[in-house]
């Protein structure tokens, strides 16, 4: 079994187990990109050096994979509604109190981040059975769950993501016992105000994924919310029709993506004014 080595303090801090970060940026999709330093590509977002040590800047793509990239597709806008969205709940949870990588959104498809050691681990918190849990249990999707589940997945694409127990992440040193109370009550209070938010709109939050990292403030250590929240990491039902409005749309082929981000994006009030501009240069937003 690949056990992953993390990366110590002041070294590179997003290693290859990281999901989230960037690709190549397309011709009008970013700014002087070619002059950056990449420090990592994944399916959906680009990681590059950022501006000041210890930060990161975040691209997100317009590509769309499932099922562990075997489904493959560009979707326009995906990208700029991600950032919107992301930023959004970043923000909100910050407010909160929750610790968050977000700094600050740079344009339309780029935000600074703070860099940090991901811990390689997708935590999952579910509030109705849906997807992995549905299956494996021979629930129907949909149905309440008596309370909130935590469950976790080891980050790597070879192995699909594996489900394991607490007992693993603690013997293999991924995390320590400490470290996972405090994300198992990092991603309940995530949960919470999420499943509040999305309620205010008319949307079920059924499930989502998030990534915890590590930070050193001088000496001390703590754990951040990293990565990205967003409709590629959640399932978001329609309270009154059920209408998915997730990537369970792209997942499933169900209809537009786009559509569907753009509609959660307008219920929270975050609709960027134009998401399928792709050829335009982003707007820096100081
Ligand atoms: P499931 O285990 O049912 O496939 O997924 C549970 C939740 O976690 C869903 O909201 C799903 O979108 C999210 N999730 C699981 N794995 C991944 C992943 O590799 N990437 C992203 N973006 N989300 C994931």
């Amino acid at each position: 079994m690949p056990i992953p080595v993390l990366a110590r303090k002041g070294g590179l801090h997003y290693d290859a187990h990281i999901s989230s970060p960037i690709g190549v940026a397309r011709t009008g999709q970013g700014v002087s990109m070619a002059r950056r330093k990449k420090i990592y590509e994944g399916k959906a977002k680009v990681l590059y050096e950022g501006p000041e040590p210890g930060t990161f800047v975040q691209y997100f793509k317009d590509d769309a994979t499932a099922f562990n990239a075997e489904k493959k597709e560009v979707i326009e806008g995906k990208g700029v509604l991600n950032n919107r969205l992301s930023e959004f709940f970043m923000t909100g949870l910050g407010n909160l109190g929750v610790p968050t990588h977000f700094i600050k959104r740079l344009n339309m498809r780029e935000q600074l981040i703070r860099q940090a050691e991901i811990i390689p681990l997708e935590v999952i918190v579910r509030n109705f059975a849906a997807g992995t849990m549905a299956k494996r249990m021979g629930m129907e999707e949909g149905t309440a769950l008596p309370r909130p589940v935590v469950e976790f997945s080891y980050k790597d694409d070879s192995l699909g993501d594996p489900l394991v127990p607490e007992e693993y992440i603690i013997a293999f040193g991924w995390a320590s016992q400490q470290e996972m109370d405090d994300i198992v009550s990092l991603a309940l209070r995530v949960n919470d105000w999420m499943s509040g938010v999305m309620y205010g709109v008319g949307i079920k939050l059924v499930d989502f994924k998030i990534e915890i990292g590590r930070v050193w403030d001088n000496d001390f250590q703590r754990l951040i919310l990293a990565d990205e929240i967003s409709p590629d990491s959640c399932r978001l039902w329609d309270i009154e029709t059920g209408q998915k409005l997730d990537k369970d749309v792209f997942r499933r082929d169900l209809g537009n993506l786009t559509d569907a981000y753009t509609e959660v994006a307008k219920r929270l009030g975050v609709m960027p004014s134009n998401v399928t501009h792709a050829a335009a240069k982003p707007t820096l937003i100081n």
